[in-house]
């Protein structure tokens, strides 16, 4: 089975505290590459890795840099975007130096609103109606550009997606999404469907080529409606109702800018959402393969991560995605180099395999890295993982351990949340974040008590929470 969708961070809210047009009274915290985040377990930098896009010299530059100033290993965020933690507060020069020089970091100004995901198979599978990563590139480069001086205000938390038509990261509740469309051109949505967007689930067909710069003036208008509603939101949903974004306003924007829009009556051409890679080897209809590998809890050792470059570059494309379900996508390979590698990076202990245990199964920081966790989470995680009567089946609801009720980078949709209360023990909890209208994470947060139980429980307990007993 591969990861359901995850939302994006909520914010640092607990499902049931997911920001609804609730007025901010500061600027995000978010972390970046300049702005470091002091943890218990020393600073954090994150990373923004647009679109997930990384060559194999950039993969092990970021190798390097974790080796020589933080603990060693890289994590994977639930928006593709990579951390380095246990840095000296001291470090933040060297280390900027050092992105910079390998094009990690094109922009201290924009640095932090960089928040591109895009589908990682896009253009590798068949699957999709276009390759998105070009979408992501333009978007990104516009933004470091500065060609809209304004969005340089947006927050670290704001989100774009670039879904190639699967429904994959249309799914991740981002605040302006791209859909490839079957002919060829695009859809643009504002919003996850929630509060923010007045009409809600309106979307404007827009040409591909217009795509990009549709995107970043959608932002745009969100500010303008940001700043009139005085409300300082970080998020299109927080937008209070009279001060929505809406489908002729943003229309009107764009025709100013010389970019046609069409309101269209849906907003998701491919139907259902559509999962996350699968871990493992993926055939593409032009005799190319991608190897698609899962990270075990988002946390990779250097040299781990030394070694997906390295197979990366000898065998494969010389690229990687990262992917917001903390993986990684190898493009390039031959069907025997794909097998090889899929061998080599199992070997060195991360999952190509689609039924590992590890499929489905989360955790946030915990102790000894966050201040506010009761637990050592990721522990009881590769516990209840070790002690699993057998692996998920491929539509189990994930499992996510949180140190504490803000739960962050918990996973959307149907999952399971194995909430620490103390020490040692937990609650676990099947949520349902699908919304009446769609929407995931903000309205119709379905909960069903299942179980106090005590770490040594988890592994039986989370089985049959998750229906996997
Ligand atoms: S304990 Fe976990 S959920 Fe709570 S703030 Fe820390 S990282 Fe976030």
């Amino acid at each position: 089975m591969s990861l359901p969708p995850t939302t994006v961070p909520l914010a640092n809210e607990a499902p049931s505290q997911a920001p609804s047009r609730r007025a901010r009274g500061r600027d995000d915290a978010c972390p970046g590459a300049l702005r470091l985040h002091p943890a218990d377990d020393g600073s954090l930098a994150r990373i923004r890795i647009p679109g997930g896009l990384l060559t194999a010299g950039q993969a092990r530059v970021l190798a390097r840099a974790s080796e020589e100033l933080g603990d060693g290993r890289l994590g994977l965020t639930s928006r593709g975007n990579l951390q380095i933690r246990g840095l000296d507060a001291a470090c933040g020069g060297e280390l900027a130096a050092g992105l910079r020089e390998a094009g990690l970091l094109p922009s201290d100004r924009y640095d932090r609103v960089r928040n591109i995901v895009a589908s990682p198979l896009s253009g590798l599978d068949g699957a999709g109606y276009g390759d998105v990563t070009a979408w992501a590139r333009e978007l990104d480069a516009a933004l470091c550009a500065g060609e809209w001086e304004e969005l340089s205000g947006l927050s670290g938390r704001f989100l774009f997606a670039m879904d190639d038509g699967r429904g994959d990261v249309a799914a991740l509740g981002a605040d302006v999404t791209l859909i490839a469309t079957r002919d060829g051109g695009a859809v643009l949505r504002v919003g996850p469907g929630a509060s923010g967007v007045s009409d809600t689930g309106f979307a404007l067909e827009v040409s591909a080529r217009d795509a990009p710069r549709a995107a970043a003036l959608a932002a745009v208008e969100f500010l303008a409606r940001a700043r009139a509603s005085g409300t300082r939101a970080w998020r299109v949903r927080e937008l209070p109702a009279q001060h929505a974004v809406t489908a002729d306003g943003l229309a009107a924007r764009l025709a100013d800018e010389g970019a046609e829009a069409v309101r269209i009556g849906h907003d998701r051409p491919g139907g259902t959402p559509g999962a996350p890679p699968a871990p493992g080897v993926v055939s593409g209809p032009d005799g190319w393969h991608a190897v698609s590998v899962l990270v075990p809890l988002g946390r990779v050792g250097a040299a781990q991560w030394r070694l997906l470059a390295g197979l990366a570059s000898r065998d494969g494309s010389d690229a990687l995605r990262v992917t917001p379900w903390r993986g990684v996508v190898l493009p390039g390979f031959t069907a025997d180099g794909a097998a090889h590698a899929s061998r080599e990076v199992a070997d060195a202990g991360l999952v190509t395999d689609p039924d590992s245990p590890w499929t489905g199964v989360g955790a946030c920081t915990g102790r000894p890295g966050c201040a506010k966790s009761l637990a050592d989470v990721r522990a009881h995680a590769e516990r209840a993982v070790a002690g699993a009567p057998r692996s998920p089946d491929a539509d189990a609801p994930p499992v996510y351990f949180s140190g504490c009720e803000r739960r962050c980078g918990h996973p959307g949709g149907r999952w399971v949340d194995a909430l620490a209360t103390s020490g040692t023990d937990y609650r676990l909890t099947v949520r349902d974040a699908q919304g009446p209208d769609g929407a995931t994470g903000a309205t119709g947060v379905g909960e069903t008590d299942v179980a106090d139980v005590t770490a040594e429980q988890l592994a039986d307990a989370v089985a049959a929470a998750r229906g996997t007993a």
